[in-house]
């Protein structure tokens, strides 16, 4: 049991653990209120069994990074109109649903009502099933389906902001069209709350440090790497609740520093079942075809296509402003119960229903950069889960 707001409040910070202590040991000798006041209570986190023999799987996965962000525009090839929408870095899941409903209004704008999807990842889903609700006929063409696509090996959280373009790129222009991007997915995902699976739901997430004076992020000497654009924060503040503090002695993590933001997260894998089922059920036809240049396009029927190919795109479209970031899950046994999210020492954990998820998360927006290696590191994998399992030592 955790305190109640208001007295949450009163506690948070390093003098918590002074004031509960002296509020526990003694009584107030008036005759008003002679009894001994209840000591507070605390916020016990569930323990979580994280050790690297309940890991289960190692996975590794490429974020399809653009500078100047994801590309939305439309191009002929031929007889074919071509709808971009692809390139979202960390954040393909998080803008889903807005980038896609771009997509599909601009494919659309072609009077065509048979229209073709290249890729099954999070963006050819949605934008598919946009479509259909637009009264398109849709087909999706995809190398690979759910669970075998990329998106599949996310995180997991909505993080509308993540890797999602150079600061130098976040002109007004492009500000004002990711916030309306963020803001509809955001909505979107408020109808998905409460389904069977929970394929959406809301979580408390700890950020813990051994000393709250210490920055999340080390600035790196001579650093001259043009910084990542940071824009939830600045865009969609009113979107999540206050963060809440808890100092030492009124939580159970020990002699450490919590703050408890609210995230809202994706089971992937129930969530990316339900879409494709969505799709079937509305009369959505799937093709298993790799394209190998848009030349490939004139053998399709369809002559509007929106193009949600992912990393795919950087050898289908020649398109080398598509940077790799690797980023690597250590997925674990899941444990009932445990519902909060940790972030310590650079390492994130989210209580995934589908697969606890552990990953070391770096310094900064490069930790991955450029990288498009796809072997399982296991030394990372275990670091990982040992830094979150210290939490627990105690
Ligand atoms: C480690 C990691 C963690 C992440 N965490 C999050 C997160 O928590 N939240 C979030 O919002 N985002 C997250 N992301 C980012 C997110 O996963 C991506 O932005 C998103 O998956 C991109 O989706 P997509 O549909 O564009 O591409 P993909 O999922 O790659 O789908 C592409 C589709 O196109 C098909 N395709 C590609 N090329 C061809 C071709 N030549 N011919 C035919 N078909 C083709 C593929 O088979 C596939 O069906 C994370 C990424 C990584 C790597």
């Amino acid at each position: 049991m955790e305190n109640p707001i208001g007295r949450r409040r009163l506690l948070a910070g390093a003098g918590a653990a002074l004031l509960v202590g002296a509020l526990d040991g003694c009584s107030i000798d008036t005759l008003a209120t002679r009894r001994r006041i209840a000591p507070a209570p605390t916020l016990e986190l569930a323990r979580l069994r994280a050790s690297p023999d309940r890991i289960t799987a190692i996975t590794v996965c490429t974020r399809p990074f653009r500078a100047q962000g994801p590309r939305l525009d439309v191009e002929r090839v031929g007889p074919k109109t071509i709808v971009h929408n692809y390139g979202h870095g960390g954040s393909g899941w998080s803008l889903s649903w807005g980038s896609s409903t771009i997509a599909t209004q601009k494919a659309l704008a072609t009077d065509e009502r048979d229209i073709g999807v290249i890729g099954c990842g999070a963006l050819g889903l949605t934008s598919a099933l946009l479509l259909q609700r637009a009264g398109a006929r849709v087909t999706i063409y995809a190398k690979d389906l759910p669970p075998n696509v990329r998106s599949s090996l996310a995180t997991g959280l909505w993080t509308p902001d993540s890797r999602i373009c150079l600061e130098d790129s976040a002109t007004p222009a492009f500000k004002q069209l990711w916030e309306g991007m963020a803001r509809q997915s955001f909505q979107t995902y408020q109808t998905l709350l409460g389904l069977p699976g929970n394929p959406v739901e809301f979580i408390d997430n700890y950020l813990v440090a051994d000393d709250p004076r210490a920055p999340r992020r080390q600035p790196v000497a001579g650093d001259t790497r043009p910084k990542f654009a940071e824009l939830q924060r600045e865009l969609l503040g009113d979107l999540t609740p206050d963060a809440v503090d808890f100092g030492p002695g009124t939580h159970s993590l020990g002699a450490r520093y919590l703050k408890r933001n609210t995230l809202m997260m994706f089971n992937l894998s129930v969530y990316a079942r339900m879409l494709l089922s969505d799709f079937r059920t509305n009369g959505g036809q799937i093709e298993i075809k790799e394209f190998h240049s848009p030349a490939d396009f004139a053998s399709l029927p369809q002559r509007t296509l929106i193009n949600a190919t992912g990393y795919g795109a950087r050898a289908l479209f020649g398109d080398q402003s598509i940077t790799p970031v690797r980023g690597q899950l250590a997925r674990m046994i899941p444990q009932p119960g445990i519902d909060y999210g940790l972030f310590y020492k650079r390492v994130s954990f989210v209580p995934r229903r589908d697969g606890l998820v552990f990953q070391v998360v770096g310094n900064d927006e490069y930790y991955g950069f450029d990288d498009d290696t796809s072997t399982p590191n296991r030394a990372e994998a275990e670091l990982a889960v040992n830094t979150i399992a210290e939490l627990f030592s105690i």
